[in-house]
């Protein structure tokens, strides 16, 4: 059992005693084995773990269907982790980031998106978090200046979720959740997991694994268990070009992890039927771009069970790239769907509030490597295919 340690105080306004287990981020398993310590039958643990989830309840005390007696032995013994964003941000286009600042004072940052329905009303997507920071050092991601940090606990992951849910109108519901934020999700392998378990959990928060999607920079042995342990949920590829030698320049991870050999386990990978694999293409301006890029993708990817997301890449200051003009992103999607490739060109949401895909940072902890939100001190990357 885990125990992740949360800002205090809680919402009801007393200070937390981080003594006490947190059950956010326990299993059902878990919660059943600490009410059978009061002697407690496992149905009165499925209540609690229902609340926790399902309701999203902060409050021990609050769990109406439990009798008294044990909902004070219960809150003697346990909390309910939680997070309050420290701050939110809302851009022109209705995205909203939250930054949470943990308990140990490290801090993550989610971001929740309205896509409009027809017929009124929004579909609401989550990018959440896995990590604070991020060890895979890709070049064109804003999160990796931060390097590693550590990784979230089971709780904390899933609190981004119930959090950011509680902030939502009145009837609305959060309907896709990609992790796709700080960090790589495969590298905190259990907690990730853990996770998606309790996401997709039918008395939990009870999500379709079909609307959850796990991106990855292609840690190849984890990818396999993963599909393994949890078929139906999304996987997403983060590829970003069309040969080695450049991958290797933008994505430090393919020297250990080389892109032929992700694109063979790709294709080995247990998928049920319905289910296609997903890559993720971040267009450079001259570096990944060029038609002779996209046929070479195309090349790669036929006869796979997959779609390629394309994605402009979201500038931030300092970074030794230029996003591509649309002209360029459309000849590039149009070179792969005429070679029959399924292809999307991914709107970048929140760029005006630096909430789009590899924009996250703990500007604290970046401020702590002498960042000042301006312009970052960056190496040049040089984009000789053939060096
Ligand atoms: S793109 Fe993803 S995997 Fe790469 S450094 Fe950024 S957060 Fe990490």
């Amino acid at each position: 059992m885990e125990s992740t340690k949360q800002n205090p105080p809680d919402p009801q306004g007393r200070a937390l005693d981080l003594e006490r287990i947190d059950l956010k981020g326990m299993s059902e398993d878990e919660i059943v084995e600490l009410c059978g310590e009061a002697g407690e039958p496992a149905y009165r643990g499925k209540q609690v773990f229902s609340w926790v989830y399902d309701k999203g309840e902060t409050d021990i005390g609050r769990m109406s269907d439990l009798p008294k007696r044990f909902r004070e032995w219960l809150a003697a013994r346990a909390r309910i982790g939680w997070l309050e964003a420290e701050e939110t941000e809302k851009g022109a286009d209705g995205t909203e980031k939250f930054f949470w600042r943990l308990g140990d004072e490290a801090g993550v940052e989610s971001v929740r998106i309205p896509m409009p329905r027809t017929g009124g009303g929004y579909r609401w997507s989550l990018c959440i978090s896995t990590q604070v920071g991020c060890a895979m050092g890709c070049a064109f991601c804003l999160t990796a200046k931060m390097g590693f940090v550590r990784n979230l606990g089971t709780g904390e992951i899933v609190e981004q979720f119930l959090a950011a849910r509680r902030g939502l109108p009145p009837g609305e519901r959060l309907h896709n959740v990609v992790f796709m934020g700080m960090g790589e999700p495969l590298d905190n392998y259990d907690a990730t997991v853990a996770a998606v378990r309790l996401l997709t959990h039918p008395r939990g928060i009870g999500l379709s694994p079909r609307r959850l999607t796990v991106s990855t920079v292609g840690v190849i042995p984890k990818i396999k268990e993963f599909v393994r342990e949890l078929p139906g949920v999304g996987v997403a590829v983060s590829l970003h070009a069309a040969d080695e030698v450049t991958r290797a320049k933008i994505v430090p991870p393919s020297r250990k992890w080389p892109m032929g050999e992700i694109l063979r386990a790709c294709k080995e990978l247990p998928l049920p039927e319905r289910q296609r694999i997903t890559f993720e293409y971040v267009l450079l301006s001259g570096v990944n771009d060029s038609s002779g890029d996209a046929v070479k993708l195309a090349g790669l990817l036929r006869g796979m069970r997959c779609k390629v997301n394309l994605l402009p890449w979201n500038p931030f200051s300092g970074a030794p790239f230029e996003r591509p003009s649309d002209k360029c992103v459309e000849a590039f999607r149009r070179i792969l769907a005429g070679r029959g490739i399924a292809v999307t060109v991914r709107q970048s949401k929140g760029l005006d509030i630096r909430a789009a895909c590899g924009q996250l940072v703990d500007t604290v902890k970046m401020a702590e490597r002498g960042w000042d939100g301006g312009k970052l001190p960056m190496a040049p990357v040089s984009v000789n295919k053939t060096g």
